[in-house]
């Protein structure tokens, strides 16, 4: 069953910065969907506009079937009990005046699900099902080590019981001794709480381990989608086939997008908005299609699409 579907969802900041550029994508129900994509491709404004935290300039979102982008306000409010996001920063994303108790508790008291013992009671069950100590209720954000303020900022997300979780970079923040331990435990809560996942990062290693389904963003728009399985065996996209090569699994410096060399970075060979966002920093681009048409994301084989002129759909091997 699909959970989510988004059709030509597009963001355009200041009438000019296109951050999501018609994007359009399914998730299903009790899966993990990886968006991988550098810094600025436009991940977080993607998660935001789910629910409706910022207004699609254009597009469709649909939650369980039920399109959102005409919802009031006080609509929304239902929806956005079912639809959670995990913030990148734990450093950044938690009040520091407010302790443990009232960051987790928060979204029961917004809406009105609880309070007093019963929020409380909630609370310390939300703490030790992600892993904290109960009684460390009355302690602030900065008595905690980066991998625990992470774990508060999971209690907060899932005290509603939602059923998409949103998590934008969860583990980017933390030490990578204490990345493990966080993605460890978000199985351990999908599994127990049935949630669908949409996981944003910039780390393949985490999409290789989490993930059932990627999508490939770059500069607001999808490049390549389908199957973690299918994507990391046999990439189709010029760009994924840049990241994923030689990619060594076991140096956590090397694994990162943005250590991935391609012919150009994104900064000194812009994209002029005409053909293939991806040309100028192919090394396969050519002269002519590439440079003059938009590719179009197309299925190049079952459980995988590209959007590149020179994928040849019957090349690809099943
Ligand atoms: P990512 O999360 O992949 O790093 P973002 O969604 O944060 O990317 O940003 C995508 C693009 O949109 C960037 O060029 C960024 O500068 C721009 N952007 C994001 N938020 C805003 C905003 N509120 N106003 C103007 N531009 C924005
Ligand atoms: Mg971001």
């Amino acid at each position: 069953m699909t959970i989510l579907e988004l059709r030509n969802l597009t963001k355009v900041f200041g009438g000019r910065v296109r951050a999501v550029d018609d994007v359009s994508l399914t998730i299903e129900a009790g899966a993990t969907f990886g968006l991988l994509g550098e810094s600025g491709s436009g991940k977080s404004t993607l998660a935001r506009l789910i629910p409706r935290l910022i207004e699609p300039t254009s597009g469709e979102i649909f939650f369980e079937g039920k399109p959102l982008q005409n919802l009031r306000e006080r609509d929304l409010r239902p929806v956005r009990e079912q639809i959670q996001i995990v913030f990148q920063n734990p450093f950044s994303s938690l009040n520091p005046r407010m302790t443990v108790r009232e960051l987790i508790g928060e979204p029961l008291y917004i809406h009105k699900r609880a309070s007093g013992a019963a929020l409380d009671e909630q609370v310390r069950e939300m703490m030790r099902l992600v892993g904290l100590n109960p009684e460390h209720t009355n302690r602030f954000p900065h008595e905690f080590s980066g991998g625990q303020r992470q774990r508060i900022g999971i209690a907060r997300a899932i005290i509603l019981r939602p059923k998409l979780l949103i998590l934008d970079e969860p583990t980017s923040a933390l030490d990578v001794s204490v990345q493990a331990q966080v993605l460890n435990l978000l199985i351990d809560l999908q599994r127990t709480l049935h949630l669908t996942y949409l996981l944003i990062t910039h780390d393949l290693s985490v999409v290789r381990y989490m993930c059932d389904d990627v999508a490939l963003m770059y500069l607001g728009s999808i490049v390549e989608q389908g199957t973690v399985q299918r994507i990391f065996r046999q990439p189709a996209h010029p760009y994924t086939q840049a990241l994923l090569r030689d990619i060594p699994s076991t140096d956590p410096d090397q694994r990162m997008l943005e250590s991935v060399s391609l012919e150009a970075d994104i900064v000194s060979a812009p994209w002029n908005g005409q053909g293939c966002r991806f040309s100028p920093r192919c090394p396969v681009a050519q002269i002519g299609e590439c440079k003059t048409v938009e590719p179009a994301l197309v299925e190049v084989t079952t459980g995988q699409r590209a959007a590149c002129h020179l994928v040849k759909p019957h090349l690809v091997t099943p």
